[in-house]
């Protein structure tokens, strides 16, 4: 079973933005209160200059940092393997190839954004870090990186997965953050929201907006979010990069490509660098596919209008298919899908029609993922697994029609912490 490694040499110096090649200028995030686009000096309080200026770039390419080209090298480049043996499961003339984000130290490919992000903060004399987790890998992947980097770190983790999925919270205390259950009694909002409902079973929009609360509130603390903003779809790119060389060197090149989605992020990181050759018109036929579940279909049942990224409107108002920011998705499995929004860059990438959408049942994605597991060893995190059910359905349609095509997708995280929702299904209690 070909896998192909790139040495360390090869980790891409760059970063590359897609902004200046989309199919029209993006439309600007608003100030939520004032309804005019927000400013630098708006978004000062919680993010650092350097990130603000990458959010709206219009350079294609931005250079990584030293420290964390380094800091990418304790597992950097990822693998990219053929999966010879789920072809011939499937039965299928399809080529299947995957790019696996498992390795990085957190266990998702949340890691690739964590430490840009704690190394700018960093920079720009920073203390504190504050974000919000849902399943928890996010969460542990800031922990990691801040620790690295040396600053503190605030998570407030969704309340219904900071039950599910306690040693996630184990896992940020070794790195020796702090995790609290969102909604929490360390914010006025946090406190409203629990005076309202007090056993409220919290929401990625809720923990958003405390910690957002807590960045602007404490002169030495920033705010850091983990998918949707333009800056980290950015740094999710080295994906996308590794895997065209990878690509090139078992001398094929993807018909499909395929992620989860959730707000975006690896989805982007490995879709963004093969889509610039289909906006150049070098591979107009390219197809790319964002995954996502029919429990929280944003990008295939949602409007595409401005809305805040959180429940109560902290955050800038933004252009992007949402569900309605006081949407409540249900507790389904796969935790980092469950987000009323979508990236505005895959937002408009999908309106343009230049990215495919399709909404997977829950049922139908533990299969394919339990599967995948017995077929290549890896026990896929639930939201990587929604990608694997795409592929399965793209690979049923060549093994009808025939047709060899190359399909490329993005395994974005192992599922070790996810024993409880396996255990689940293996009971039949999925429905
Ligand atoms: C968080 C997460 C996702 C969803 O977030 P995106 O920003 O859409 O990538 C997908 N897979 C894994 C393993 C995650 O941890």
């Amino acid at each position: 079973m070909p896998i192909y490694f790139l040495d360390q040499k090869e980790l891409p110096t760059h970063y590359y933005n897609i902004i200046p090649d989309l199919p029209e200028p993006l439309s600007p995030p608003l100030n939520p209160k004032t309804k005019k686009p927000v400013t630098p000096e708006d978004l000062s309080p919680i993010f650092p200059a350097e990130l603000i200026k990458q959010e709206m770039s219009p350079e294609r390419f931005i250079e990584i940092p030293g420290p964390v080209r380094e800091a990418y090298k304790l597992f950097r480049p990822s693998p990219l393997i053929r999966a010879k043996r789920l072809e011939k499961e499937l039965n299928t003339p399809a080529k299947i190839y995957y790019k696996y984000e498992g390795v990085s130290p957190s266990g998702s490919h949340k890691t690739n954004t964590a430490l840009a992000q704690a190394y700018y903060n960093k920079q720009a004399g920073v203390k504190r870090l504050a974000t919000e987790t849902g399943a928890g890998q996010w969460g542990s992947a800031l922990s990691f990186a801040c620790d690295y980097f040396g600053l503190d770190c605030s998570v407030y983790m969704v309340r219904v997965s900071f039950d599910q999925k306690p040693y996630r919270k184990t896992m940020m205390k070794i790195y020796g953050a702090d995790c609290v259950a969102s909604p929490s009694e360390k914010t006025e909002t946090g406190k409203k929201l629990l005076k309202e409902n007090p056993d409220s079973p919290g929401s990625l929009g809720m923990a958003i907006a405390e910690a957002v609360e807590d960045a602007a509130t404490h002169a030495d603390t920033n705010y850091s979010l983990g998918s949707v903003l333009n800056h980290v779809l950015l740094h999710q790119t080295v994906i996308g990069q590794e895997a065209k060389k990878q690509m090139e060197m078992a001398g094929d090149y993807p018909d499909i490509v395929i992620g989860c989605h959730g707000g975006g992020s690896n989805f982007a990181g490995l879709a963004f660098p093969f889509l610039a050759d289909k906006l150049s018109g070098k591979k107009p036929n390219l197809r790319a596919i964002a995954a996502e579940p029919k429990s929280c279909p944003t990008l295939t049942k949602g409007k595409y209008e401005y809305d805040y990224g959180d429940s109560v409107g902290l955050t800038p108002y933004l252009l992007m298919y949402t569900l309605g920011h006081e949407f409540m998705p249900p507790p389904i499995h796969a935790g980092g899908l469950r987000y009323h929004g979508a990236s505005p860059i895959v937002s408009q990438l999908v309106k343009k029609k230049v990215v495919e959408a399709v909404a997977l049942e829950q049922k139908g994605v533990f299969e394919a993922a339990v599967r995948f597991a017995r077929n290549q060893g890896i026990v896929p995190a639930p939201e990587s697994a929604h990608a694997i059910k795409a592929v399965f359905d793209e690979a049923e349609k060549c093994r009808k029609s025939g047709e060899s095509k190359t399909i490329l997708f993005n395994l974005s995280g192992h599922g070790h912490f996810d024993m409880s929702a396996y255990e689940q299904y293996l009971k039949g209690e999925i429905k």
